[in-house]
Order: C-alpha cells, then structure tokens, then sequence
C-alpha cells in the first residue's frame, strides 16, 4: 500500500496540452476514480503515474518515493487494462505467472501467489485453459489476477469493464469493490461512465479539459456539484438548470422561494428525483407543462416545460399524467444550488 501523490503535473504533446496542472494526493488505500468526457486526459494522467507516459512538469510520488525517473517496471505498480492483452498461445496460469517469472522469482512463491489470486477471484477451475476459452468475464478475471500477483502498491486500472456487456459490468463492478476492500491496495481507476464512478469510489476527480473540476466523495459530487458541468456530467437524468431571478435576497419561481447570496440572474439546479410533482395546487411549487411521460419501471420520468424550458422530474410509477397536462412542482428546498450563470460556478 503506498500513497499516490502529483504536484503540478503537466503533459503537453507539442500544442496540444492534455493535462494542466493537476494536483492530487490519495490516502494509503483509497479508491480514486478519474471520471469525464472523452479527451479529458484521464487516460494520459493514469499513464504518467505508470511511468508509461513522460511528465512534461511537475511530480510523481509514489508512497514517499519521487518517480519521475523511475521506469515502469520498478514503480511498484499493476495495471489493468480495457483490452486485456492477455496471451493467447498461455493458458490463465501462465498468463498469470508470467511477469513474475520475467523478474525471476522463486518458482513455489510464482506458485502460491497464482493460486491464491485464482482462489480470490474464483478461476480455479479454469487455470489450464487458453484465454480463446473464456468468457469476457473469464478473461476479465485473468486480468485481475495477473494484477494481483505481482502485490503491487498501487492499481491502476483503464476501462477495465468496458469491453463486457451492460449486466456482466454491474456483476464485476461488484467484484472489483470487494477485492479492493478486501487486499486494501490504492486503486487509481478510469472510466467515462459516471454510474461506476459514483459506485466505485472513495472519491471521485471530475476532469475536463486537462484539469481537476472537482476532486470529493460520490455523495459530495451528486449533491453539491462545484459546477454545472459536474451536475450536468454526474447523474441520469443530469441535474436540471432553470433560469431565474434573484432579488432582495430570494430566487422565487411562482410559489417557491430560496434564499440567494447574489442579486440579479441565477440559474437554479435541482435533480429530477428531487422534485416533487402534483396535480393540485401545493405550497412552495410553481406550475409547469407535461411533455413526455416515460415509465421506467421504478419511477416515472418526466420532461416538463416551464417558460420555454425543458426539465426532468421523477413521479412515483403509479402518478397518472398525460401529454399536455399542467402540473405543479415543489423542488426541496434543502437540495436546491444556485449556479452563476455565466460562469456556472455553484454560489456559495
Ligand atoms: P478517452 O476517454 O477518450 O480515452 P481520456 O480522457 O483518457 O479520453 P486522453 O487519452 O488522456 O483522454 O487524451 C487527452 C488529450 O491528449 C486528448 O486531446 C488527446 O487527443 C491528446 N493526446 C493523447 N495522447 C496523445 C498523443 N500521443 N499525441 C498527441 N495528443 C495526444
């Protein structure tokens, strides 16, 4: 187990600047998730720590050790990747006992260590079969574990569960969780999908652009997104804008009112689930219009119009509306954020 620790780090390929002054520090054993759009230079960042990649600027520790000149092989560090590269012509022990012979360790602890990674993550069975044998999620496993013998300092995983199919995600996205728990090593992680982010980490750094928006724990993020970018990026449906005006202290729309640090336009943010909608007139609510009404199975989402803007909500599956209906909608107040609106920094 060792920290991970970057201060001021830059990688620029020629003009093009991929990651801009990125400072970040984990605990020993935390799981870390970089999160955001494509070309947000996640995938770049992860492979400076690796040592994959050269730093343009800046510092790379890992435990107290400084590494930028440390090749990648004697980082301490295992990765996985989102194709496995396992070999095709090994079978899963060779495949798994590999890297450990490259740096000639004993044959009985290559052993031990192979067998206890299978036993952990339940590829016992399969230990003599060729990876053109095995499931995704097989392989997958194979990836793990090709990890885990080297009992590494540090993961570092990139879309390690992209390849596989939505269901087999959420099944080894559980997995991934209890092994990490379980071996307790600092896990650096990967991925554009914000639904796994938000399962996965201690915390999470929402990147854009090269940078850190906000670095925070999952609950953090969703309820206290630093920007709209964030709430707009974390979440589905992303968190809801509306615009409105802030005066003598308050943002009112229709019944409801917010006090407003700022004076003049706002835009108010406010997840769909934290909308409550009636048909009657209710206190604190202001009126708004159906446009589409989806049954999801556990809620029923709603698009609804307000002044020629559109917005989701989130009704019980039972509540009954149709196309064209009006509508009254009470945000709560404890989870509403006002945004600048030029900016869409959150206001304090
Ligand atoms: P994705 O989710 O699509 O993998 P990412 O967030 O991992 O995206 P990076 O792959 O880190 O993003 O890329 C960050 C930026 O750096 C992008 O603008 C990309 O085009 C650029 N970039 C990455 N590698 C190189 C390279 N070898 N040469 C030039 N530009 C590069």
């Amino acid at each position: 187990m060792a920290k991970v620790r970057l201060e001021h780090v830059w990688k620029r390929f020629g003009k093009v600047v991929a990651v801009k002054d990125f400072n970040l520090e984990t605990e020993d054993g935390e799981f870390v998730v970089f999160v955001g759009p494509s070309g947000c230079g996640k995938t770049t960042t992860l492979r400076m720590i690796a040592g994959l990649e050269e730093i343009s600027e800046g510092k790379i520790y890992i435990g107290d050790r400084l590494v930028n000149d440390v090749p990648p092989k004697d980082r301490d560090i295992a990765m996985v990747f989102q194709n496995y590269a396992l070999y095709p012509h090994m079978n899963v022990y060779e495949n798994m006992a590999f890297g450990l012979r490259l740096r000639r360790y004993p044959k009985d602890e290559i052993d031990r260590r192979v067998k206890e990674a299978a036993r952990i993550l339940k590829i016992e069975h399969l230990l003599n079969r060729k990876p053109r044998e095995l499931s995704g999620g097989q392989r997958q496993r194979v990836a793990m574990g090709r990890a885990i013998v080297r009992e590494p300092k540090v993961f570092l995983m990139d879309e390690p569960l992209s390849n596989l199919d939505a269901k087999l995600r959420v099944e080894m996205r559980a997995e991934i969780a209890k092994l990490q728990r379980r071996l307790g090593v600092t896990t650096i992680y990967v991925t554009h999908d914000q639904v796994e982010a938000m399962s996965l980490a201690d915390r999470i750094a929402v990147m854009r652009q090269g940078e850190i928006v906000q670095l925070g724990t999952p609950t953090e993020i969703y309820h206290a997104p630093a920007d709209t970018f964030v709430g707009g990026f974390i979440g589905n449906p992303p968190m809801n804008f509306l615009r409105a005006g802030a005066l003598g202290g308050r943002v009112v729309l229709e019944g409801f009112a917010v006090p407003s640090p700022v004076e003049g336009e706002v835009l108010l943010g406010v997840r769909p689930e934290d909308l409550r909608v009636s048909k009657e007139q209710a206190e604190g609510a202001f009126r708004a219009r159906v446009l589409v009404v989806e049954p999801l199975g556990p809620h029923l989402q709603l698009t609804l119009e307000r002044e020629g803007e559109t917005f989701r909500a989130l009704a019980d599956p039972d509540f009954s509306v149709a196309f064209g209906e009006e509508v009254w909608v009470r945000p709560n107040p404890g989870r509403v954020r006002l945004f600048h609106p030029k900016t869409g920094k959150a206001l304090a």
